[in-house]
């Protein structure tokens, strides 16, 4: 085990092994030994201590104990040294009498030797001891080693992370608790040799991971090359990050396994936050866009009604007080119903959600629509003057249920494009209104200058105008919110023309008509 591990950081407390000697009083063994230890690397140490000694016989290639007598003091000594865990040094004995050497073998049979240096040859000694020395050493370093794998393992079982790790050929080394947690119906693979392809399999199976499922292939890449990090989540919604991190010296790979599900929904919930943002923003921009096009739009439609004001104050303000009584009250009422259309048109862009979202709603009221009809063509008449502005109302009930202030601007314009783009020596007018069970049916039709065929389909763009209106004013505005509103009734418009033959606006909002009902016919 020792032998495969060499963690990348040096544990080590010290930097190379020791020679203890204690009890050398005339430091002769010292002396002696000290010659030969050129070549390796080791220090000499005489502890003044029995507790000094012991301290530092952990970290000791090889422990020298000269002994004068077999008193107490030296057995306990050796008695110590031996019972220190982790300490590798042959412990041994010097002294120069026999009868003590054969008290310490029988009394304290903890010395790993007893040399006694007056009889053993000089040739000897040193042949023993290089023999020692390096075997301490050797010791010394394997002890080291597995000290530092323990302290490494220690690590990894306290890390909140679960660890893997693999060695050169990618087989299970060391499996962390965690693991065996976290997978526990895979517990009997994860056991040292178990190669990389099992791990796999088995914790596919465990996470119920098809061939099919698209996590296969990610993490089968991942195991595979036990390389870089791969995210998923489990059924469960636990997001898991697995990491491969080589080990020095192509040791092999400790991969870990992170709990990244705080983090995820952390991310998830500020991606969310992001989203609401940047959709409440766009939102903001949208309705600041409708809310522009609307009013360009609808304020277009006050110039109708000042259109009708103006007309009939000039009326009055050149014909004074030539003007017969009943003229003047018709002229004045006729600019009393402009003023309060004007204000009617106000109050519904006013009152609608046009200025908080940028978008009309409908404000539906029951209103008489052959009523309506018949006064807007009467007030086209008194604008036209010169144009013969025919209707044929033909309803099963006049009563409708629809959004009058902008069924008013629907047929205003209807009407005032049909008198604008008609001469008005010839003009002729038509207004059809019929109904189905279903659907409200407005037909305006005109013997105008008409629409070029391939321009028909533009018309109810915003400000296009076609060709052949050159010289009419307009704006190219009416029919686009005309289309805008109908589809706010759910309806359709649309349009037949051919240049020079006039024009035929058709528009049908969907309304349930009771059939029947006696006819309103106008
Ligand atoms: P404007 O009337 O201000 O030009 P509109 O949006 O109401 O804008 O109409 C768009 C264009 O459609 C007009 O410029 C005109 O070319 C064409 N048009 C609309 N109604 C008629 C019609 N009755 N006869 C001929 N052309 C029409």
């Amino acid at each position: 085990m020792a032998d495969f591990f060499s963690s990348p950081i040096d544990l080590r407390k010290k930097a190379s092994p020791v020679i203890s000697i204690y009890g050398d009083v005339g430091h002769s063994l010292t002396r002696m030994i000290w010659e030969l230890i050129p070549g390796y690397d080791v220090t000499i140490s005489n502890p003044a201590t029995p507790e000094a000694l012991y301290e530092e016989a952990y970290d000791s290639a090889m422990v020298f104990v000269v002994v004068g007598s077999a008193t107490d003091e030296n057995l306990e000594i050796a008695n110590k040294l031996s019972s220190i865990n982790g300490v590798v040094a042959d412990i041994i004995a010097i002294t120069p009498e026999p009868d003590i050497r054969k008290r310490l073998h029988i009394l304290a049979a903890k010395f790993d030797a007893i040399y006694n240096l007056d009889i053993l040859s000089t040739q000897d000694f040193v042949q023993i001891f290089h023999h020692k020395l390096k075997k301490g050493i050797m010791r010394l370093h394997a002890r080291l080693q597995e000290d530092e794998y323990t302290a490494f393992l220690g690590f990894l079982s306290v890390s909140a992370d679960a660890f893997i790790v693999f060695d050169q050929q990618k087989r299970i080394f060391y499996v962390s608790e965690h693991y065996l947690r976290l997978y526990p119906r895979s517990r009997e693979i994860f056991v040292r040799g178990t190669p990389v392809q099992r791990v796999f399999d088995s914790i596919s199976r465990e996470m119920g991971v098809g061939q099919h499922d698209p996590r296969y292939q990610a993490a089968l890449q991942f195991w595979s090359t036990l390389k870089g990090q791969f995210e998923f989540m489990l059924d469960s919604g636990t997001h898991l990050r697995m990491t491969a991190v080589e080990l020095p010296h192509k040791q092999g790979t400790i991969v870990s396994t992170t709990n990244i599900t705080t983090y995820k929904n952390q991310e998830f919930a500020l991606e969310k936050q992001q989203q609401e943002l940047e959709r409440a923003l766009a939102a903001e921009q949208e309705a600041g866009l409708l809310q522009k096009q609307f009013i360009s739009m609808v304020s277009h439609e006050f110039r109708t009604p000042l259109a009708i004001i103006d007309g009939n104050a000039q009326l009055i303000q050149r014909m004074k007080c030539s003007m017969p009584e009943e003229e003047m009250t018709k002229r004045l009422k006729t600019i009393r119903a402009a003023v309060s259309r004007t204000v009617n048109m106000m109050e519904a862009v006013l009152s609608s959600n046009l200025l908080k979202t940028g978008k009309l709603d409908l404000n539906r009221e029951d209103f008489d629509f052959a009523n309506l009809v018949t006064e807007l063509c009467e007030e086209q008449r008194n604008l036209a003057r010169g144009h013969n502005i025919q209707t044929e109302i033909s309803m099963t009930s006049p009563v409708v249920n629809m959004d009058k202030k902008f069924i008013t601007i629907i047929l205003t314009n209807l009407l005032s494009n049909a008198v604008k783009f008609t001469d008005s020596e010839n003009g002729v007018v038509q207004v059809t209104v019929s109904n189905t069970s279903r659907e409200l049916i407005v037909k305006v039709k005109d013997n105008g200058i008409g629409i070029p065929e391939d321009e028909i389909d533009n018309i109810f763009m915003k400000f296009y105008r076609a060709t052949t209106s050159s010289g009419i004013a307009g704006s190219g505005v009416g029919l686009s919110l005309v289309k805008e509103l109908t589809h706010l009734h759910k309806g359709r418009i649309s349009v037949k023309s051919k240049l020079g033959e006039g024009a035929l606006f058709t528009l049908n909002i969907p309304q349930d008509f009771p059939l029947e009902q006696g006819a309103a016919n106008r």
